[in-house]
């Protein structure tokens, strides 16, 4: 379906985004709010992906995403529904034996930049999103459509639709997640490597409060999240090892709570399911380039990350940023802002905190992902003596929060 305000409108356009996810639709509103002309292409129809039941993921949002989000428009819609983290709480553990004895905690009390961050779900956040999409007045969105090719000159890029149309741009953005099509065509490779786990999400309802706080459980087969949302309820994480996965798949859902219930234990109280279970495979996926001439990519599309920070979406919200000031300055300075140096500008801005967050996922999920016991003492006296440092825990929760480095405008809750 378009957007029936702009239908059959196929004039040259700034930019051609490909993906209508959260990343690219956050980005989307953030240069149609800053005056460029965007057409938003979008591979679902919009019923599909605002049906409440689409992504069971809840997001946990640090402090610089929600700036952005009341940057572009959209934070009032969804605050209602946000869950603010009030601390975080680290751990290593077993099903049934409970935390150990020396875990880690980061108390929003101790920085400027409280909550720590915010639990959203996909469902209030997506439909957020559309709402505004559907009244920006310099946003084209062409949606249930593919992208099947496109092709760059001198001049300009040119999308063909699966329907035959074409669309032509100054530049395109791959926000297509993982697979990244748009990416594939400019020739960009990717590296990264299966972690042979699989991440179960889910909302449980529970008799005991949360009190605001999310746990990370570090099990050996993968980590546990339990991450507050609004009312007794919470979001799960829950990563196993792909054979275990395997079982788990395909077992009802009183027999999935009853397998949860030993590796939550029992601070929140008795709990059950509410709504779906999902799975969601857990790769490490960077792509080689996130700017080539025309093109840009952002969100998986230029990077997919382990889960278990909370952290895959704030750094695609970061990209949308950083690309969106990138484009916009350009453009006010008259420049040709598909042009191979103004994007290597938005490369240059984001690959080094990318790096440095895969290598950092990466680094946990393997440190912790064992049952090694002389690893096990060695990470329980780490988390230990991170938390008797207060110095260190508060520089770890600023570089949590986004705050810290070279913070996007929209990320400070600035207008570009
Ligand atoms: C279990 C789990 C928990 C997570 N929790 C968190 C968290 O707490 N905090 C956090 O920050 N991040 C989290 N993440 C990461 C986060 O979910 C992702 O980083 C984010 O959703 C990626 O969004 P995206 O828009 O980049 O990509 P996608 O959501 O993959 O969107 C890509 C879009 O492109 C469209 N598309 C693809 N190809 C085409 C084409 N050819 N033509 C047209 N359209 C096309 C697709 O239909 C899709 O809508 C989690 C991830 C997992 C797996």
């Amino acid at each position: 379906m378009d957007n029936p305000g702009r239908r059959g409108i196929l004039r040259p356009m700034d930019t051609v985004i490909i993906g209508g996810g959260l990343n690219g639709s956050a980005l989307a509103l953030a240069l149609a709010g800053a005056g460029l002309d965007v057409t938003l292409v979008e591979r679902l129809a919009p019923d599909i992906r605002t049906d409440p039941e689409f992504d069971g993921r809840g997001y946990a949002l640090a402090h610089a995403s929600a700036r952005l989000l009341r940057a572009i428009g959209i934070w009032n819609a969804v605050a209602d529904n946000a869950q603010p983290i009030l601390q975080i709480k680290v751990s290593d553990g077993r099903a049934g034996e409970g935390p150990s004895p020396l875990s880690l905690l980061f108390d929003g009390a101790e920085v400027e930049e409280s909550p720590l961050g915010y639990m959203l779900e996909d469902r209030y956040l997506r439909r957020a999103l559309q709402e505004a999409l559907d009244a920006a007045p310099n946003v084209t969105q062409i949606t249930g459509t593919d992208v099947t090719g496109h092709e760059v000159t001198e001049a300009n890029a040119t999308v063909t639709l699966s329907d035959g149309r074409t669309l032509t741009a100054k530049m395109i953005v791959g926000a297509d997640g993982m697979a990244s099509p748009t990416a594939q065509r400019a020739g960009i490779g990717r590296m990264g490597w299966s972690y042979s786990q699989t991440s179960f999400s889910c909302a449980i309802a529970h008799d005991r409060p949360h009190h605001g706080i999310a746990h990370q459980f570090f099990m050996p087969p993968g980590p546990l999240g339990i991450l507050p949302l609004k009312g007794n309820r919470s979001s799960i994480v829950w990563t196993e090892d792909e054979a275990a996965a395997a079982r788990i798949s395909t077992l009802d859902d009183d027999a999935y709570i009853a397998m949860l219930r030993p590796r939550i234990g029992d601070y929140l109280g008795d709990f059950r399911l509410e709504g779906k279970r999902f799975a969601y495979p857990v790769p490490l996926s960077i792509a080689h380039r996130f700017a080539a001439p025309r093109v840009a990519l952002v969100g998986d599309a230029a990077h997919r990350v382990h889960p278990l920070a909370g952290q895959g979406l704030n750094a695609g919200l970061k990209d949308v940023g950083a690309l969106a000031e990138v484009l916009v300055t350009a453009a006010r300075r008259g420049e040709d802002i598909g042009r191979l140096d103004v994007l290597d500008r938005y490369e240059r801005w984001r690959r080094f905190d990318v790096a440095a967050l895969a290598l950092a996922t990466d680094g946990v999920n393997r440190l912790f992902s064992n049952d090694n016991t002389l690893l096990r003492m060695g990470r329980d006296l780490g988390l230990g003596v991170i938390n008797a440092l207060p110095g260190l825990r508060r520089t770890l929760m600023r570089e949590a929060a986004g705050v810290t480095g070279d913070v996007p405008r929209l990320l400070q809750g600035r207008p570009i």
